[in-house]
C-alpha cells in the first residue's frame, strides 16, 4: 500500500495559556510516549509505523524567544513549508493557540478544508483577557479568515452565553457532550484537518490538562472517532498536555497513543 508522506512536528509554546502554564514542555514528553518500548509501533489501523519509511519527525518549531505574533507566523510558514514539500503535518505540544495558524496554513493550501475539533471548550472567544491569540479564541480566529468549510465540535461542555452567540455566528456546528452518543456518524465530503486538545477526554483517563472538566470522552471513543469518520484525513494535532498536572505519565501515554492512530490514518487515507 503506497503511504502519503507525514511530517511530525512539535510546537512548544504555552504563552497563550489563560491559567496554567505547561504545554511547552509538551513535544519532548510526546515524543518519548510514542517511542516507548512499553508499546508496539502499530496502529490499531493495521498500519506498521516502525517499518513505514513515509514518516519524519522534523523536530520542534523554532520559536524561541519571539514573541506571540511571530511565534503564530513561524508555526504558520513551518506548517505551509511542509505541506509545500508534499507532506502532511502531525502537530504535537502546545496550548491550543497554536492550532489557529496550523490549521490557517492548511485551509490556504487544501480547497474545501473541514475541521474536526475535540475539546470540554469550544474556544470561539471573540476576546478574552485581551489576547487575540489566546488558547481560548484559535477557532474565532479561523473561522474569521472564511477559509473553513466546516468547523464540527464534539466534547464541548461548558458553553457559555458568549460563546454559543459565536457558534451561531460562524455556523460552527457544536455537538455537546451531553448529546454524544457513540452511533452519531460523523461525515465529511473532502479534506479534514483534526485538532484533539486532551481536555476534551474526561480528567479520570487524561488529568495531565490545565482545565479539568468532568464529564468528558474516553479514550477509546476518541480512537474511534479518528478511526470512523468519513473524509479524508490531511492534518492533524494534539494540544494541551501539561506535565505539571498528569499522573504518572499517563495522559503523554495518551497522547502518543492518539498520535499514533492519527498518524496511522494520516498515512493510508
Ligand atoms: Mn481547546
Ligand atoms: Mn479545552
Amino acid at each position: 500500500m503506497s503511504q502519503h508522506p507525514v511530517s511530525i512536528l512539535g510546537v512548544p509554546v504555552d504563552h497563550n495559556s489563560t491559567f496554567l502554564t505547561g504545554p511547552r514542555l509538551a513535544p519532548a514528553r510526546v515524543r518519548e510516549a510514542f517511542n516507548s518500548e512499553s508499546s508496539n509501533m502499530w496502529s490499531e489501523l493495521g498500519v506498521d509505523l516502525a517499518s513505514s519509511e513515509s514518516w519524519t519527525d522534523v523536530g520542534d518549531v523554532d520559536v524561541a524567544g519571539v514573541d506571540r505574533a511571530t511565534t503564530s507566523q513561524r508555526i504558520r510558514s513551518t506548517a505551509i513549508e511542509l505541506i509545500g514539500e508534499g507532506t502532511r503535518v502531525l502537530s504535537f505540544g502546545g496550548d491550543h493557540s497554536v492550532s489557529f495558524p496550523l490549521i490557517d496554513a492548511h485551509a490556504q493550501n487544501y480547497d474545501d478544508l473541514s475541521v474536526l475539533h475535540v475539546d470540554a471548550h469550544c474556544d470561539l472567544y471573540d476576546d478574552f483577557e485581551g489576547n487575540p491569540l489566546s488558547h481560548a479564541s484559535p477557532f474565532a480566529r479561523l473561522m474569521e479568515t472564511g477559509r473553513v468549510s466546516r468547523l464540527v465540535q464534539i466534547g464541548i461542555r461548558t458553553l457559555n452565553g458568549h460563546q454559543r452567540e459565536q457558534a451561531d455566528r460562524f455556523g460552527v456546528e457544536v455537538i455537546e457532550m451531553k448529546d454524544w452518543n457513540d452511533a452519531m456518524q460523523i461525515a465529511f465530503s473532502g479534506p479534514v484537518y483534526m485538532s484533539i486538545d486532551l481536555d476534551g477526554l474526561d480528567p479520570a483517563f487524561a488529568p495531565g490538562v490545565s482545565h479539568h472538566e468532568p464529564g468528558g470522552l474516553t479514550t477509546r471513543q476518541v480512537i474511534n472517532l479518528i478511526h470512523r469518520f468519513e473524509g479524508s484525513l490531511v492534518g492533524a494535532d494534539v494540544v494541551e498536555l501539561n506535565l505539571h498536572r498528569d499522573v504518572n505519565g499517563v495522559t503523554a501515554m495518551v497522547a502518543g497513543r492518539l498520535a499514533k492512530e492519527l498518524l496511522g490514518r494520516l498515512l493510508t487515507d
